[in-house]
């Protein structure tokens, strides 16, 4: 059996682990063996020398993050068992192998017990997106688990470590292929084409979290006239324009998302129902003097850190204020947050207040999360990040 250098935790300090919770935090760390690097692959022990966990070491305030709890070597077949593992998850969720999607999260870091690792399918192509230095460092080999249990149903494998490893060493060349040479594909979801673009696209391309709640808006579209705020490339206006909107309203800041949302309404011959804005959403909200059935607001995270949370809270009320006087009487507002420091209760609190700046009646209809391929680690809360509600506004 390989060993790789030890940490060793504080008496008292390994409750957590025991709960399968996968963060050590520095405070909880009595002693780190010498010469570990950044990313390193470590063993953790408690203050008496019980073997604990095996994970990757890292600065900062979290010291470890584990990838298992049992000794074995990390070695290809770590990995390609990893991936054997997530991928019987997503079976069972009828996600693989699905005659009207082929776009689904294979690996979903700790909901997954693997920290710092994501990993997309798109058709034939796999996306890697690594979130520390030790994930970077083992691509090679998470690239070789992949080849290995998809055969030749992958074409292309791309690493995309750029934007999410900070202060990488260039030497581990954080975006590259891992396999083929396809940068972009159309890929099929619930029956709707999308384009998708691995390199240019945020996150890995797409925002596969949010396809139950996509499909739940293109329930209740027929006829009616929507505002999809936040659009990126068209992913709800796409899905209200399949379920029979009479017209849709796709509003983003960037030019990408304009390019993609275009071409999506293109690609599905939605096109005659749909409209493009490039316009800053609260700017939109403002200043138009239109009203909708349906309206969607899907921001990006407005507190990545705990300590932007004041700033975002006032974000979130002011955007959902808003979004709430541009909707009929009885039309529906579905309201999101992807942060990851403001959990369920302080989001439906902070729409609570907004709903009160608007002096209508607001009833909450669904309470939505990610999809089942985005799966919580139930020792670690913290992966529970998109909150949504659909509000009814009377
Ligand atoms: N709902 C989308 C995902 C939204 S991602 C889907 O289901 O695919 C967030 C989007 O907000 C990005 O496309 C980004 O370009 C856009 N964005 C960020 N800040 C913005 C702003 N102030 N006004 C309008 N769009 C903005």
């Amino acid at each position: 059996m390989q060993t790789y250098p030890a940490v060793t935790l504080k008496p008292g300090k390994e409750r957590s682990i025991h709960l399968k919770h996968p963060w050590i935090f520095s405070g909880a760390i009595q002693s780190v063996e010498e010469n570990i690097r950044e990313g390193d692959l470590s063993e953790v022990y408690s203050s008496i020398g019980k073997y604990l966990g095996t994970g990757h070491y890292h600065e900062g305030s979290i010291k470890v993050r584990l990838i298992t709890f049992n000794r074995c070597n990390i070695d290809e077949s770590f990995w390609y068992q990893a991936i054997q593992d997530a991928l019987t998850v997503r079976k069972k969720t009828g996600l693989v192998d699905c005659p009207n999607t082929n776009v689904y999260r294979l690996i979903h870091g700790e909901g997954d017990n693997l920290p710092g690792l994501i990993a997309d399918i798109y058709s034939d192509c796999a996306v890697i997106q690594t979130h520390s230095m030790g994930m970077l460092r083992s691509a090679e080999e998470i690239g070789a688990g992949l080849r290995e249990v998809y055969g030749n149903r992958l074409h292309s494998i791309y690493l995309k470590g750029a934007d999410t490893v900070s202060d990488h060493d260039s030497v581990l060349n954080p975006e590259r292929f891992l396999l083929g040479n396809k940068t972009e594909t159309e890929v099929t979801e619930n029956n709707i084409t999308f384009y998708v673009n691995f390199p240019e696209g945020q996150k890995t391309g797409f925002f596969i979290d949010q396809r139950e709640n996509r499909k739940l808006l293109g329930f209740f579209a027929k006829g009616k006239k929507v505002l999809n705020t936040f659009s990126y490339s068209g992913g709800f206006s796409m899905y209200a324009l399949q379920g029979g909107a009479s017209e849709v309203h796709s509003v983003d800041s960037s030019a990408r998302a304009e390019n993609w949302c275009m071409k999506n309404a293109v690609l599905n011959h939605f096109n005659d129902r749909h409209g493009f804005f490039r316009s800053d959403a609260f700017d939109y909200l403002k200043k138009v003097n239109e009203t909708y059935d349906i309206v969607v607001l899907d921001p990006p995270a407005f507190a990545k850190h705990l300590s932007a949370v004041k700033n975002a809270l006032t974000g979130y009320r002011n955007l959902n204020t808003e979004g709430i006087k541009k909707v009929r009487k009885g039309g529906l507002v579905f309201t999101f947050s992807c942060s990851q420091a403001i959990d369920k209760e302080l989001f439906r609190k902070v729409v609570f207040q907004a709903a009160a700046q608007t002096n209508r009646k607001v009833r909450i209809l669904y309470q939505l999360s990610q999809g089942p391929d985005h799966p919580v680690n139930i020792f670690h809360p913290e992966g529970e990040y998109l909150k949504g509600l659909v509000l009814m506004a009377d």
